[in-house]
């Protein structure tokens, strides 16, 4: 599963183009284990859309926050809203860029993953640890702590994570991938042993990845696929990244 977060990026000229050089370069019109997705602007979610539809292409459309059952908010989008769309089916929750700048705390994070699921949207849950908890040897206390919300919720296979070390989002920096291989097995050892159904998510890796160093990610048993941010705002550079997931994992 790749995911493209563009966050607050994009134009109607940018969308045009970034279809025009993904289609060139995607192979096989990428169908890949899990699927495709782009989470844009919401402002830009019909553009998107109708560009998928329009090339035929194998992309999901994500929203990139929902507003959780508490909190219908002056400029908040609600999962009746979402589902009212028929772009929407998955949406991120708790990005650390939500946690520091507005205040997102396990609570409203449950709230959003609660309002997902009763409204059968798809969670891709993020979760990491600041760079300061992981020198102090803290990443699976946070990380145990972040999914604790997950308690006593009818978690089906729809839930994904997201393993976000907050220090590599955007940094270039990035953890050694065999690091990450231990933290999604981890992942989902926790996440099952949480679960009433034992079911084990898929869990992404996401913090700087690019077309460079991607292989040294999907090479990896646990590594399920990306969550990417800047990288995946270049048509060419997203469907590269695609294409090495393809092949990696020799579907
Ligand atoms: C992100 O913001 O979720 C992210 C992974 O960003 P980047 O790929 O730019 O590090």
């Amino acid at each position: 599963m790749i995911v493209a977060n563009w966050k607050c990026n994009g134009s109607k000229a940018m969308i045009d183009e970034w279809f025009q050089s993904y289609k060139k370069v995607v192979k096989n019109n990428g169908i890949c284990d899990g699927f495709i997705g782009i989470a844009p602007p919401t402002i830009f979610i019909n553009e998107v859309y109708n560009q998928i539809k329009k090339n035929n292409l194998n992309i999901d459309t994500i929203s990139q926050d929902i507003a959780g059952y508490t909190r219908k908010f002056t400029g908040a989008i609600s999962a009746d809203m979402l589902l009212e769309s028929d772009a929407y089916s998955f949406c991120i929750v708790g990005h650390s860029e939500r946690r520091i700048s507005y205040n997102e705390d396990n609570k409203i994070i449950q709230d959003k993953i609660r309002e997902c699921l009763s409204c059968d949207i798809n969670p891709i849950l993020c979760i990491g640890e600041t760079e300061e908890e992981n020198k102090h040897g803290k990443t699976k206390e946070i990380l145990e702590n972040q999914l604790s919300i997950l308690v006593n919720m009818a978690i089906t296979d729809s839930l994904t994570i997201a393993y976000e070390p907050i220090w590599a989002i955007g940094s270039g920096k990035t953890p050694n991938p065999k690091d990450v291989n231990e933290i999604h097995k981890f992942i989902k050892d926790v996440v099952q042993s949480i679960s009433t159904k034992n079911l084990a998510p898929l869990v992404l890796y996401g913090g700087s990845v690019t077309d460079k160093n991607s292989e040294s990610f999907f090479g990896e048993e646990f590594v399920d696929g990306a969550l990417i941010g800047g990288a995946s705002l270049d048509g060419t550079t997203f469907a590269k990244i695609v294409n090495i997931f393809n092949t990696t994992k020799k579907l």
